[in-house]
């Protein structure tokens, strides 16, 4: 029997965000090899697992890859990203930022908190990277609405539980390595599925 149906973001298109150091690598394409590996790992814990982008090609609108939640009736909401920091005064200090942070639904703090912070101290441990915590980013005048388009799409189409994750920063040279390494990426995905099966036991 199914455990219930989990909606994985790999977030952006294929050529989504440039990596600034590895300039062969994207954002968009290495999560979604992220994707395909947490969807294997999900699926043998026992979830259903559907993807919004399920070629590389797919670039589904924010509104469109949250939607997909509610109207399926998910469980929980998951979009995978690697970070980049704004502006920053110098080449060494962009270089320098890293560490993974989890984003979540104010829709639902009580149930949302505990599997932000697996889902964080998973992609730290797994990639070595600073903790950036967890975190809620409020629409602007709007203390009920979740500022991210995917997040505020899942919720208020019916699933509370949803989650941005920025595992480590695609600017930096220790998490770009990882993130550029489809054997790193399958190990993130078990430490996550690992993460995500004991916070839905
Ligand atoms: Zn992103």
């Amino acid at each position: 029997m199914s455990r219930g149906l989990i909606i994985l973001d790999p977030g952006h298109g294929p050529t989504g965000n440039r990596f600034t150091i590895l300039t062969d690598f994207y954002e968009g394409t290495q999560m979604w090899h992220l994707g395909q590996f947490l969807r294997d790992e999900l699926t043998a814990c026992g979830f259903d697992v559907m993807l919004t982008r399920p070629r590389l090609e797919d670039n589904p609108s924010l509104a469109e890859r949250g939607e997909m939640a509610g109207k399926n009736g998910a469980l929980m909401f998951l979009s995978l990203h690697s970070n980049a920091p704004g502006m920053m005064n110098s080449p060494e200090a962009y270089a320098a930022v890293n560490g993974a942070e989890t984003f979540y639904s104010i829709t639902d703090p009580d149930r949302n908190i505990p599997i932000a912070k697996a889902l964080t101290e998973a992609a730290v441990s797994t990639m070595q990277t600073g903790d950036r915590g967890i975190k809620t980013r409020l629409y602007p005048d709007r203390p009920d609405l979740d500022y991210y388009g995917v997040i505020r799409a899942a919720a208020t189409s019916g699933c509370r539980q949803a989650f941005l994750i920025e595992q480590g920063f695609h600017t930096n040279p220790h998490d770009s390595a990882f993130l550029a390494d489809l054997d790193c990426l399958r190990r993130l995905a078990v430490a996550e599925a690992d993460a995500i099966s004991a916070c839905f036991a």
